[in-house]
């Protein structure tokens, strides 16, 4: 197989043979030689049902005939200037229009650094030093936030080389619980300048807040002058045009984007109301800075997707989300499995445990190694889901009724390795 001999040689030059870990699987990670609509095509001519797309980003499918088109457009005409352009106008114009804390946006390279700024920019604009973060959130790979995180870093000891002097500031609750939070706040409120919240968590499979808790949060919040900033890098326009704020009715102070605004190219926001944004340098003395930032290529990709997102797409999304999640629940009865079907619109995970899962300490009680069986038999027969039992899935525009029932006979496959 030429992913194993790929793989085998990788590993001589890149760590664990990956660039990024969730990546690497046993054995060996199929290596991508391209990719079309709902399907991913390997090294060795096998073609795949893509429900990872890229950990997101591709909402519209791979290659998408007008993005491409446009790309192309742009690339011809330069892929950096490190000086202003229309577009970023455009694409900041069309964040705001369509997300409701957005007076403004700074664009830069991934959801990494965005949650780095938003957490830099909230700890400026309150003065104080504290964050809170929930049990296995994940909000991309810098200091501040890599305390029990989610998605790659799941389950493993918090890093080394991060300094206890950092991640001292960074407090940890578990997630839909609000008591925990009103002893938190009433001890120690007047020194935390965030909270930062995936408002539906996407790197722990899929948990939902529970009816009122983000409405619970934004009130606590308020009252005790702390920054709510939502990390949207996999919610924003995905579950509605205007993210998980809209869908919920819940209006943060600041929003991080990632994933889909960069329309399959790098790319990562933050955006938030104008009093808290306008304290960016250099408008004010807030520190933020990227060679790429704004960079043409990525915000022409996701002008060109943004553009594609209106409301008749959520509908067909919700009613593809629905299909495959109820086709799931259906086999799962079949097989006489009591396991948990999770997700909302086209995000969806399949929980091996029968504990309803609320928040991190549920999601562990999932049986690992039956996952690892279960992705293996979908890999096998040509479905690729993300890796890991703590990973979301995506279904994409592209993705077909018959893309679905496909899918759903071989997820049946699936669930018959693990029943004993
Ligand atoms: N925040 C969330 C919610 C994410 O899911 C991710 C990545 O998966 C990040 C932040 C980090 O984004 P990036 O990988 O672009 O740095």
């Amino acid at each position: 197989m030429k992913s194993e001999e790929l793989f085998n040689e990788s590993k001589k030059f890149l760590p664990g043979g990956v660039d990024s870990p969730v990546r690497a699987y046993k054995p060996y990670p199929f290596f991508a030689e391209r990719a079309k609509g709902s399907k991913i095509i390997d090294v060795d001519g096998k073609t795949y049902i893509d429900y990872c797309l890229a950990y997101g980003p591709m909402v519209l499918g791979h290659a998408n005939p007008e993005v491409m088109a446009e790309v192309i457009l742009q690339l011809k005409n330069g892929s950096a200037y490190g000086v202003p352009t229309e577009k970023e106008i455009e694409l900041a114009k069309m964040v705001v229009k369509k997300v409701p804390c957005a007076d403004m946006v700074r664009f830069v390279n991934s959801g990494t650094e965005a949650t780095m700024s938003a957490i830099r920019l909230a700890r400026a604009a309150t003065t104080r030093n504290k964050i809170v973060k929930f049990e296995g959130s994940y909000h991309g790979a810098h200091d501040y936030v890599l305390v029990k995180s989610g998605s790659g870093a799941m389950g493993l000891p918090d890093s080394p080389g991060v300094p206890e002097e950092t991640t001292k500031n960074t407090i940890l609750v578990p997630f839909n619980d609000e008591d925990v939070l009103l002893d938190l706040v009433k001890d120690q409120g007047d020194s935390i300048a965030a909270i930062i919240i995936e408002p539906i968590m996407g790197n722990i499979g899929f948990i939902p807040p529970k009816k009122g808790y983000l409405e619970f949060l934004r009130k606590l919040t308020s009252e005790n002058d702390i920054i709510l900033i939502f990390d949207e890098v996999i919610t924003g326009f995905r579950i509605a045009e205007g993210g998980a704020q809209e869908y919920f009715g819940v209006t943060p102070d600041l929003v991080t984007f990632g994933k889909i605004l960069g329309g399959g190219f790098p790319i990562g926001a933050l955006a938030g109301k104008k009093e808290l944004m306008e304290m960016i340098a250099p408008s004010g003395n807030v520190y933020q800075a990227g060679t790429f930032n704004g960079n043409p290529i990525s915000v022409t990709a996701g002008l060109t997707t943004l553009k594609q997102l209106n409301h008749s797409f959520y509908s067909e999304m919700n009613l593809k989300g629905e299909k495959l999640r109820d086709g799931i629940r259906d086999v799962l009865v079949e097989n006489d499995l009591n396991y948990q079907v999770a997700g909302l619109s086209s995000m969806f995970q399949v929980y091996l445990t029968e504990k309803e899962v609320w928040n991190y300490e549920d999601a562990k009680t999932a049986q690992i190694d039956k996952f690892t069986h279960y992705f293996q038999t979908l890999l096998n027969n040509g479905v690729f889901v993300p890796p890991a039992q703590f990973e979301c899935c995506f279904l994409s525009l592209m993705h077909s009724d018959d893309d679905i029932q496909n899918t759903l006979e071989i997820i049946d496959k699936g669930m018959k390795t693990i029943k004993n």
